[in-house]
């Protein structure tokens, strides 16, 4: 091997280092996340701009600005203080990985069977509102992301096949067969 052809295979290395470099800081900065504000100590919902950080990443330590905020555009002139909860809890303050814990190893509230592992493509799981005389469920992607931890309190998990039934039976009532009524009018 020359010295120009090492040289080149160097260079590649490095630049395959810092592309490896971004996308992880990419990927890990990527999605939508719940902080507290400083400003309100209330939960709300933020977007990472994800590109920037993976081009600063590159250079030195990740710069984490804001790309979105549920409180803006009334709030769009703050100092972004609450960037450094996400600095030291990159993958906590994540909503999908809040969603995920919060369904982990819990039954349904409606089947009582035990809720499969959240992924982020297929049917997903549901949550029974408590406070609803009905009992309604709704889905988790329904509910804006701020409003996860007041949810989790309030809420129960239900599973994606129970989910997918109490969906259809709002949607469509005069579809479901009642089994009683029927039964009944056999006997009558
Ligand atoms: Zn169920």
């Amino acid at each position: 091997m020359n010295n120009q052809t090492f040289i080149v295979l160097l260079l590649a290395l490095v630049l395959a280092i810092y592309v490896v470099m971004a996308v992880v800081a990419y990927i890990r900065m990527r999605g939508t996340r719940v902080i507290v504000c400083p400003e309100n100590q209330e939960s709300a919902a933020v977007n990472v701009d994800a590109s920037h950080a993976a081009m600063t990443a590159v250079w030195d330590a990740e710069d984490i600005r804001l790309r979105s905020c549920s409180r803006w555009p009334e709030r769009e002139d703050c100092d972004q203080a609450c960037t450094g909860q996400i600095a030291v809890a990159p993958q906590e303050t994540r909503a999908f990985e809040m969603l995920r814990k919060w369904y982990a190893d819990k039954k349904c509230a409606i089947c009582r069977r035990t809720i499969p592992p959240l992924h982020a493509v297929g049917p997903k799981p549901g949550m029974l509102n408590l406070a609803s005389p009905s009992h309604e469920t709704i889905s988790w992607e329904e509910i804006p992301a701020e409003h996860l931890p007041v949810v989790f309190a309030t809420h129960l998990p239900v599973c994606p096949q129970c989910q997918v039934a109490e969906a259809f039976r709002r949607e469509f009532p005069d579809l479901i067969v009642d089994r009683n009524s029927r039964n009944a009018g056999n006997v009558h």
